[in-house]
């Protein structure tokens, strides 16, 4: 048996080989570590092979859903090798496949996957620093080609969230590759270029990528052929239902870096919770694929507004003719997207199917209650699909097709006469029962069934001598005896196979139900993303009327502007807490002004202001109406942004550092179209540092990146810079003092802020009073003092010219001239004197 086991194991060497012994599933060798080590599962040693104990460790059966799920999470592949031999037949141990791989880019099992997110498989190959890119959700059908370069990566991972990378064992992945995600080295061979295209082709049954515009994407052709052979080996089959291919090119999308989807908290806050974020504000979908859409969406605005404005309209008409009677039809929709993908890798359940059907029926209603602009052709999936489902499946069928049940009575003729023969079971046995205490007068006399040892008569001790000739002992117990007759065994042997044939035939209908539907494939594609699509689109519609936001409009012109616009988020977060309304706030950039320098005191709104202005502009990108009375927005292609975080702990990086780096980044890639939000940019270092930088990052932007720009500061000599940059303007966010005490208006107000309210806001804090009293002498010391001075420091000048270098002196002369090695210890003696009179 150690011998089947290491075939087996010698094919998986790097994934965690589940091997199937009756009731458990062993784990061996260092195999049996690392599950002791991520399961917490006792680990024990037994009998020896090539002279050495036998390290293992084992799962049971019915357990292995929940220890796969864990080692999933954990980023662990696991391969399942199952009996597929008859026990007992033949010599030596029962045959053994691996039958199933689960690793986690390729769960496809509902119970494994998380409703609202896909788990995407990405295969990455590298040429210099050009990086190829291929990626597939098995559950989606749909593959993705994108080609970037190293200084790219990090948005894209960020974008696709892989739960998986595949990786050319022979190439160093990036570090951003290594330090989030689970990566998977595959074999070089599989990562070919000529390879990749022909699988490509196939897979999609077209001569060439042409029609893709995918033909010269030479470094994603061989991720895509590594990708797909992946998928493949870990499904064990082709992948039917794979049919599109998408070419993604950076420059069509509006990039979002990383640092922007964290600091927006698009998904995830910024202590890694999935709520509050703008995506679990946004997502009322109905059903898991819309919740999937809309995240998509949300993760991959276009810079093209075609698409947005077509959205715009959707959201228009479902609010003109109402989506809440869609919204209820949407209720019985089923996760169609995921069961077209499980029935195309043949692991559909039978409930699903019964879920699918529900969808097909509540077609009609959900059709009439879509508005007509909506109402796609794939909500017309061809009749059969449903007519088969009616008659073939169960009202409400068992789990498993294994286990039976789940074939509907009437679908099979053959499958209903099997069935009969099982219920007439208990009628003939209570006949049975009858006929036999009447012959043989015993009253207690009863017929029964066990699984061990089938059909039997059970007889009393006590009567055992009215027993007739023809019944044979069959087994004895304590105080009774149990009996066969001739007429049961006959019985018994009709009953069992015909439960036996039963099954088969059910497994045998359910293949070719299967198969069916499998023909169907397109159309079911097809219904799941038009019903994805409008689940998205309905909770945007809903979103919008409920949070009362309006549509937005796109210019040709360089235009940011926003009237009454709303932190969707901390809006919401208000609104809950029963705290104060929240302010609304315009915004204004056009092509004469690119620049705020926004000012004024720690809590008083800057931070929520200049996130808002970047959660409008992306809501408006993504085709979702906007928390503002009006928006205009020009082009844009990019959000970045640079707010204060806690310090990148996993990467060791200092605060400064990180803040630096992020700065680059974007002073690199910002263009005059991009929007840029710098907030407290030169916090890190001292005050003097952090000003100059301060105040040289703003003037890059200004001068030479000309973006749109939200320059949040707490070094009030920044409000300088308006005076001496023309498309530069102030504002501050407001505040008044009672007394000694300060209320923050946070209303958005153009020109400088007076002060900074650092010492009322400490005392706001709870800091002690005396301390508080102290601090406010001390700043009116220092107030007093700086007043006084009158030459004021002006940030903004040129930098001035280096002094001219100053003539060398005499002594130095004297020195260069000195050449120690053509010295005589007395010369050297000499040298000294005369270079000491000179000093
Ligand atoms: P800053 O960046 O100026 O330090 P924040 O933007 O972090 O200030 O805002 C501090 C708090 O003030 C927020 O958590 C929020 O509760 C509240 N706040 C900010 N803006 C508004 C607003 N426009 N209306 C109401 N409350 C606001």
């Amino acid at each position: 048996m150690m011998a089947q086991y290491l075939g087996l194991k010698a094919d998986f060497p790097d994934t965690l080989l589940l091997y199937r012994m009756g009731d458990f599933y062993e784990v061996f060798y260092d195999d049996a570590r690392k599950a002791h080590a991520l399961l917490d599962i006792t680990i024990t040693t037994r009998g020896q092979s090539a002279g050495q104990p036998v390290v293992m460790a084992g799962v049971p059966v019915h357990a292995l859903e929940s220890y796969l799920a864990k080692l999933i999470k954990l980023g662990e592949a696991v391969a399942i090798a199952e009996q597929v031999g008859e026990v007992g037949a033949g010599k030596g141990p029962v045959e053994r496949k691996v039958v199933r791989v689960v690793t986690p880019g390729t769960i496809t099992d509902t119970e494994l996957l998380a409703d609202k997110q896909d788990a995407v498989l990405l295969s990455v190959s590298v040429q210099g620093k050009r990086h190829g890119l291929a990626w597939l959700s098995l559950t989606q059908g749909e593959i993705g080609l994108a080609e970037c370069n190293e200084a790219e990566l990090p948005s894209w991972l960020a974008r696709l969230m892989p739960a998986e990378i595949l990786v050319n064992r022979e190439q160093q992945p990036a570090a951003v590759m290594r330090a989030r995600f689970p990566v998977t080295n595959r074999p070089a061979w599989q990562f070919d270029a000529t390879l990749g295209q022909r699988k490509l082709c196939e897979q999609l049954g077209v001569a060439n990528l042409q029609g893709f515009n995918a033909q010269e994407l030479v470094l994603a052709h061989a991720a895509g052929s590594a990708l797909l052979a992946f998928a493949e080996h870990t499904q064990g089959r082709a992948l039917a239902h794979v049919r599109t291919l998408r070419v993604q090119r950076a420059s069509d999308l509006l990039d979002l870096p990383p640092a922007t989807q964290r600091n927006l908290e698009l998904t995830q806050t910024l202590r890694g919770e999935t709520s509050p974020t703008l995506f679990s504000l946004l997502d009322s979908c109905k059903t898991g694929m819309g919740s999937r859409m809309l995240r998509h969406w949300l993760l991959h605005p276009k810079r093209d507004r075609a698409e947005a404005v077509s959205r715009h309209d959707a959201i228009g008409a479902l609010q003109a003719e109402g989506f809440e009677r869609l919204r209820e039809a949407l209720k019985s929709v089923s996760d169609v997207e995921r069961i077209a993908a499980r029935i195309a890798l043949r692991q559909v359940r039978p409930r699903e199917l019964t879920g699918l059907r529900a969808t097909l029926q509540a077609l009609p209603a959900l059709r009439d209650a879509t508005p007509a602009a909506l109402r796609d052709a794939a909500l017309n999936p061809p009749d059969d699909i449903l007519e088969l489902l009616s008659r073939a499946i169960a009202a409400e069928p068992g789990l498993l097709p294994r286990d039976g049940g789940v074939i509907a009575d009437g679908f099979d003729a053959e499958l209903d006469e099997l069935r009969g023969i099982q219920q007439n079971c208990d009628g003939f046995l209570l006949d049975l029962e009858t006929r036999e205490r009447a012959r043989t007068g015993i009253a207690n006399l009863r017929v029964q069934f066990n699984r061990v040892h089938g059909f039997y008569i059970e007889v009393t001790q006590g009567q055992v001598d009215k027993v007739p000739m023809d019944y044979q002992r069959r087994q004895t117990l304590k105080n009774a005896e149990r009996y066969i007759t001739p007429e049961l065994k006959a019985f018994e042997d009709k009953a069992l196979s015909a439960q036996e044939r039963a099954l088969a035939r059910e497994k045998l209908l359910y293949e070719q139900i299967v198969d069916a539907l499998i023909t169907r494939l397109d159309p079911l594609t097809a219904l799941g993303r038009t019903l994805a699509g409008l689940d998205a689109l309905a909770a945007l519609a809903e979103r919008a009327a409920t949070l009362n936001w309006c549509r937005p409009e796109f210019v040709p012109h360089p235009c940011l502007e926003i009237e009454a616009g709303r932190h969707p988020v901390v809006q919401a977060r208000l609104a809950e807490t029963g705290g104060a309304e929240f302010m609304p706030n315009d915004c204004k950039l056009d092509a004469r002004t690119r620049m705020l320098v926004i000012t004024g005191p720690n809590m008083g709104g800057k931070s929520t202001f200049m996130r808002q202005v970047a959660l409008i502009a992306l809501l408006a990108a993504i085709g979702s109406y906007v928390p503002a009375t009006a928006c205009r927005l020009g082009p844009m292609d990019a959000i970045h942004t640079r707010i204060g975080a806690a310090d990148d702990l996993a990467n060791a990086q200092s605060t400064f550092m990180l803040e630096m780096t992020e700065g680059a980044a974007i002073l690199h890639s910002a263009t005059e179209q991009s929007l840029v939000l710098m907030d407290e940019i030169g916090r890190g270092t001292s005050t003097f540092d952090g000003l100059a930088l301060a105040s040289a990052i703003a003037s890059h932007l200004h001068d030479k990146t000309r973006a749109f720009t939200l320059f949040a500061t707490h070094y009030f000599e920044l409000t300088e810079f308006p005076a001496k940059h023309s498309m530069a303007q102030n504002w501050h966010v407001s505040a008044v003092e009672s007394g000694e005490d300060i209320v923050f208006l946070h209303e958005l107000q153009p020109g400088p802020a007076s002060r900074s309210y650092g010492v009322q806001v400490a005392k706001l804090a709870g800091m002690p009073a005396s301390l508080v009293r102290q601090a406010r002498a001390t700043l009116e010391a220092l107030e007093a003092r700086s007043n006084a001075a009158d030459d004021q420091f002006d940030l903004f000048a040129a930098p001035p010219a280096p002094p001219p270098l100053p003539e060398p002196s005499e002594l130095l002369q004297a020195l260069d001239k000195v050449d120690p090695d053509a010295l005589s210890p007395r010369e050297a003696l000499e040298a000294l004197y005369k270079l000491k009179a000179l000093a």
